[in-house]
């Protein structure tokens, strides 16, 4: 890693160690005025949609109503997955098709709850057609999801479909909206997610043009109009100083060329482009901030934090990467190499592994970057780990609490002790 990448946070050291008078490390904490900047952009970037483009935040990502409020004031709706985050959005008073409920495997209870709140479901599996159908009622409005597997087989962007989990073959997609045509659908939309914090704008590109094509071909074969395609979430944001951002803009030219080529040529417009992001919407917007408490030397040298994986999963969970900035030592060269660590009993609860930094110091304050999505929410209890608060940097300066930490109390809360 190069000593001169560095990444800059929107506080310095000395606006966190005032903070911390009030709100203890770690905490996580949000820039709202990126967040919505970051919406902005990404609306903007796909105004040409024909009846909108509308992204559905995949709450999942963050699920905290002060943040879920935010990107919703910026026009988004919800990608829900779990009764959890219908519940979420009930609470808020969303509803309607301002929700996607993209799950699998699901629950019977949890499609009820779907229609219930008016949510536009979408089906991971034929099977599903009748299962909704007999326990919660077919809607009018519905979509299902690809898994375009072996067809798109050497494709290097798309990964491996054939070995995931989700959705419809394509025989069953065909079959499957016939299905959902005798069960009472009247609207339709399509689906796929393939792939995950992916990089490359063409692939996104591809997958607009598959959704493309396959509309015409579900025309042909069923004389289905799709309403919308939904090209799912998974747009990846550059957690390593030497990675780029999506271009959302040229994905959104390139994915306008392929509507042009595919939906209007054969006459299907309008149909309307959805998304489910989580990742790209909140993800480089929010920091870990936490405390050195104590440095090591021994066969390495070791920097410990007060947070632990229990706050932050992806390091020791894929050996994913998060930049790691020492407040205060910005401009100091990085020419230690330190494994920064947490609490657990876990040798992986390390945020990361032989990274350079600056000398680091017992008291000093590190922000960890990149934990605005799949960070606080992928938390989890082990060692009786508590979970963080989470604060939100007003575009004024100010700061808010938007989850409060953990106490003892609501650890031990589901036990008779
Ligand atoms: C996780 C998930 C998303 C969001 O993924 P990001 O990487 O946060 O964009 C969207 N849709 C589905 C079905 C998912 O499982």
């Amino acid at each position: 890693m190069n000593d001169n990448q560095t990444r800059t946070t929107p506080f310095s050291r000395e606006f966190i160690e005032r903070l911390t008078e009030k709100y203890p490390t770690p905490f996580h904490i949000y820039d709202e005025r990126a967040i919505r900047e970051n919406a902005r952009r990404m609306n903007a970037a796909f105004s040409w949609v024909p009846g909108g483009y509308k992204n559905y935040f995949a709450v999942k990502a963050l699920p905290n109503p002060a943040i879920m409020q935010i990107v919703r004031d910026e026009g988004m709706g919800f990608d829900c997955s779990s009764m959890a985050e219908l519940a979420l959005c009930e609470r808020l008073g969303v509803s309607g098709e301002e929700i996607m409920f993209t799950s699998n495997d699901t629950p019977a209870a949890e499609y009820r709850k779907a229609r219930e709140l008016g949510a536009i479901i979408n089906l991971d599996d034929i099977t599903h057609v009748p299962f909704l159908e007999r326990t919660a009622g077919f809607p009018d409005l519905i979509c299902l999801r690809y898994n375009p597997g072996q067809l798109r087989q050497g494709n290097a962007i798309i990964g491996k479909p054939e070995e995931a989990k989700y959705g419809f073959t394509r025989e069953q997609l065909i079959a499957g909206y016939a299905d959902a045509k005798k069960a009472g659908a009247k609207r339709f939309g399509l689906h796929t997610m393939v792939a995950s914090n992916e990089l490359d704008p063409e692939y996104f590109v591809e997958t607009a043009a598959m959704l493309f094509d396959l509309v015409v071909e579900i025309h042909k074969k069923t004389g289905i109009k799709m309403e919308f395609v939904n090209l799912g979430g998974g747009v990846g944001i550059p957690y390593r100083p030497d990675q780029t951002a999506v271009d959302l803009e040229r994905v959104s030219r390139g994915a306008h060329d392929a509507y042009r080529a595919s939906i209007e040529k054969n006459e299907l417009a309008p149909v309307r482009i959805v998304s489910e992001n989580g990742r790209v919407v909140t993800g480089p917007y929010g920091y870990l901030v936490s405390r050195v408490i104590h440095t090591k030397d021994t066969y390495k040298k070791y920097v410990g934090l007060d947070a632990s994986m229990a706050n932050l999963m992806r390091p020791g969970m894929y050996g994913a990467y998060h930049h790691i900035t020492v407040l205060g030592k910005e401009n100091t060269p990085r020419d230690v190499m330190y494994d920064v660590t947490g609490s657990l009993c876990e040798n992986n609860d390390k945020f990361a592994i032989d990274r350079a930094l600056p000398r680091v110091e017992i008291g000093d304050f590190v922000a960890i970057h990149d934990t605005g999505a799949h960070g606080h929410s992928m938390g989890f209890n082990y060692n009786g780990k508590l979970r963080s608060a989470e604060l939100l940097l007003r575009p004024d300066g100010t700061v808010e609490m938007i989850r409060r930490a953990e106490t003892l109390d609501d650890h031990f809360a589901t036990l008779d002790v």
